[in-house]
């Protein structure tokens, strides 16, 4: 807006017209100059970005044998790979998202699919969303027994169904009538995560009955697994799945199947997937404040990030992690716990990490 002064008219007074071509013309040149040639971003956007976690937790440094690194670091490496060929290859996000989960649902070193912890009753109750960037629609599915890959039924739930989140007994139906099979439950067993509800259900014997989740076991890991994606075309998505904490109760859901909680997409802004003590992640809409810091508050990827994990989620009590990729293909990967199982890649780069 350029500014006269009172009882000047643009046209009618020529010493107006001087003050205004003085004072005024400087400015336009300069915008139209801004306008012209805008700052280049620091780095150019790489043609994709992937990143992927498989939980955050206490991953216990001092009972990681080099055995076991490997056997994560091998299993992260393969499912990034999974997600890193679709993508250079042009897949939508989405698919890159799905099949990445589906590898680490599979993958029973994770609690997710086949590896998801058990709740009090000795069962398998499984969580799932997605969500994509382009459209802002999203899936999700809580409490599921007898689905062996929930994020492709949270996808399923996204694209074929009229809602967002369905659980129980009606999700499985809603599965059966999209052709998903369903499986008998005995195939998410593994025998550490059965002991681990053991040692926990023992160590509750002497402790009042109040349901707790085993983050109160300094033992206690996460588990989880993600994906967060930009592809070729620019579109972004976010995907997370779950087996929850060992020895939850009463049908509980944690964040993994809210969307703004546990798992967030836009493609305007970013894409992010969380892991860690899930009661928090809801009450602080985790994912949701990342994308809202950037948003409204035009911070960095990074800085959004650290200010949740690092700053609020540390003063409210919440541990955990997420993995975040925005718009212009910057990553961010921040975790207050011991360790996040994560990697990422894009073109000519790549990482997998544990500590
Ligand atoms: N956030 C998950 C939950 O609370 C657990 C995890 O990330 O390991 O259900």
């Amino acid at each position: 807006m350029i500014y006269l002064p009172e009882n000047q008219s643009f046209t009618g007074n020529h010493s107006c017209m001087r003050h205004l071509l003085f004072y005024a013309l400087p400015l336009v040149m300069a915008f139209s100059a801004c306008q012209s040639s805008p700052t280049p971003p620091s780095t150019p956007r790489p043609a994709y970005a992937i990143a992927i976690h498989g939980g955050a937790g206490t991953l216990g440094k001092a009972n990681m044998t080099p055995e076991k690194e490997q056997a994560y670091r091998a299993a992260l490496d393969s499912a990034l790979t999974i997600g890193e060929t679709l993508l250079r290859g042009g897949a939508p996000a989405l698919d890159a998202v799905e099949q990445t989960i589906r590898y680490l649902e599979d993958c029973p070193l994770f609690n997710a699919g086949r590896g998801a912890v058990f709740t009090h009753e000795g069962k398998n109750e499984l969580d799932a969303s997605i969500m994509e960037g382009r459209t802002q629609k999203a899936g999700a599915i809580g409490g599921v027994q007898r689905v062996k890959n929930p994020i492709s039924l949270a996808r399923a739930v996204m694209e074929k169904s009229p809602h967002v989140l369905l659980s129980g007994a009606g999700a499985e139906s809603f599965a059966t009538e999209q052709g998903i099979a369903l499986i008998d439950p005995k195939w998410f067993y593994t025998e550490p995560r059965w002991q681990a509800l053991q040692k926990q259900l023992e160590s509750e014997k002497s402790k009042p009955k109040t349901g707790s989740l085993e983050s109160t076991n300094p033992d206690y890991k996460f588990g989880t697994v993600g994906c967060v994606v930009l592809d070729k075309a620019g579109n972004l998505a976010a995907g997370t799945s779950t087996g929850g904490m060992t020895n939850k109760r009463w049908n509980r859901l944690g964040d993994t199947p809210i969307i703004g909680a546990g798992t967030y997409a836009d493609n305007a802004v970013c894409a992010v997937s969380c892991t860690g003590h899930g009661e928090f992640f809801i009450r602080y809409a985790v994912a949701h404040d990342v994308w809202a810091l950037i948003a409204y508050k035009g911070m960095s990827l990074q800085d959004a990030a650290n200010e949740v994990v690092m700053k609020k989620l540390v003063e409210k009590g919440g541990e955990g992690g997420l993995i975040a990729v925005d718009k212009n293909g910057n990553i961010a990967m921040p975790f207050n716990s011991e360790g996040m199982y994560r990697a990422f890649a894009k073109p000519g780069e790549k990482d997998v990490m544990i500590f």
